[in-house]
């Protein structure tokens, strides 16, 4: 399936709950509490009605992520009826990783093979300054219970802020060769609270790369060598001790590479993340109990109106400001 701009789009990000057990600064207030009602979300089946859908139009990688998409009941049993579904290529997990520990071994069965485990900083005292009360042990133990169980891909991802965690860029270079996963690096984007503070923390990629070239030998790899289809760009580090990705979304050429559209918890097709006003509602076509070929029209219709690129520059500050990256499905 191709948009209006000529991108192929074969990705969906599928955001099961906008809910969450961390209020990381860049991403929530400490006292964010406008939630949805749980009425309001899709249920398991409505998302499986849209999943199959996207599928029949070429959308055959997903990824469930949130909120935290542990937090929602009956997650385990949604997997397993995600991996059944014919035709599906891929799909992973996004997690902060705190319930994952235990909900690894289940989803393993459920048929999950790719997680992504959100990490910032090894310090347990940062880590409890970033997510607001988060404990740092039981993401480190969902790394391993992750090895342990055979997960793989595993990625690491860190968002990078100056003066924040950008101190701790070889560490977390170092954790992941021991650990055996991907880290991926994250620009930090000006949405929701992240806006307007952003823009002062904000560590462009290119300056990134040249830090670490200063002890690791950075050979960049072609998109597509190293399994996954998301955003990142990867290098390979010392000739194959591990692999360092880099997700920029200012650099020139990330919206024109640009494969993906979100599903937000209560129903809504965000043909870019950025763009919170061009969405498709596909809640009450479910609700009335339409069939698969008026959910294709409305995915189809998601695509036609997908933007060429996310504009983040020319936005005004309360846009900025009102876009909750776990609402839209980050
Ligand atoms: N709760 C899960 C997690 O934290 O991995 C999944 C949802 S979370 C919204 C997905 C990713 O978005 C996380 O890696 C998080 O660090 C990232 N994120 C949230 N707000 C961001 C921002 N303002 N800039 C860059 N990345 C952000
Ligand atoms: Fe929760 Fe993920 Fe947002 Fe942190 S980044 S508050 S873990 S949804």
């Amino acid at each position: 399936m191709y948009d209006a701009h000529g991108r192929q789009i074969d990705y969906m990000r599928v955001s099961i709950i906008d809910r969450c057990n961390l209020r990381c600064v860049y991403c929530m207030p400490d006292t964010y509490q406008e939630f949805q009602p749980f009425e309001d979300l899709l249920s398991y089946d409505e998302f499986l009605t849209v999943l199959r859908a996207a599928i029949d139009l070429g959308i055959t990688r997903f990824r469930i992520t949130g909120g935290e998409p542990t937090v929602r009941a009956g997650l385990v049993d949604f997997m397993r009826r995600v991996t059944a579904l014919e035709g599906l290529q891929d799909v992973a997990l996004s997690t902060n990783g705190l319930r994952f520990k235990d909900l690894a071994p289940e989803l393993y069965e459920a048929g999950l093979r790719r997680v992504n485990v959100s990490l910032d900083t090894l310090r347990a005292d940062r880590f409890r300054e970033i997510t607001r009360w988060g404990d740092i042990s039981d993401v480190v133990a969902a790394f391993d219970v992750a090895r342990a169980v055979g997960y793989d891909p595993i990625k690491l991802n860190a968002v990078v802020m100056r003066g924040v965690n950008d101190d701790e860029v070889f560490d977390l270079v170092e954790f992941a060769l021991e650990k055996q996963v991907k880290v991926r690096f994250i620009e930090l984007m000006p949405l929701g609270t992240a806006y307007p503070w952003a823009a002062e923390r904000w560590v462009p990629t290119p300056e990134l790369i040249e830090r670490l070239g200063t002890r690791y030998d950075l050979e960049p790899l072609e998109n597509g060598a190293v399994r996954g289809y998301g955003p990142a760009d990867y290098y390979r580090v010392n000739g194959g001790a591990g692999v360092i990705g880099f997700i920029s979304p200012f650099k020139e050429h990330f919206c024109q590479a640009c494969r993906r559209i979100r599903l937000s918890a209560d129903g809504k097709i965000y043909p870019c993340l950025a763009w919170e006003t061009a969405a498709v509602d596909l809640k009450p076509a479910l609700r009335r109990g339409a069939g698969l070929d008026e959910i294709r029209l409305l995915l189809a219709r998601a695509l036609e109106i997908k933007p060429p690129a996310h504009m983040f520059e020319e936005y005004q500050a309360d846009e900025l400001k009102r876009r909750v990256m776990s609402r839209i499905g980050g």
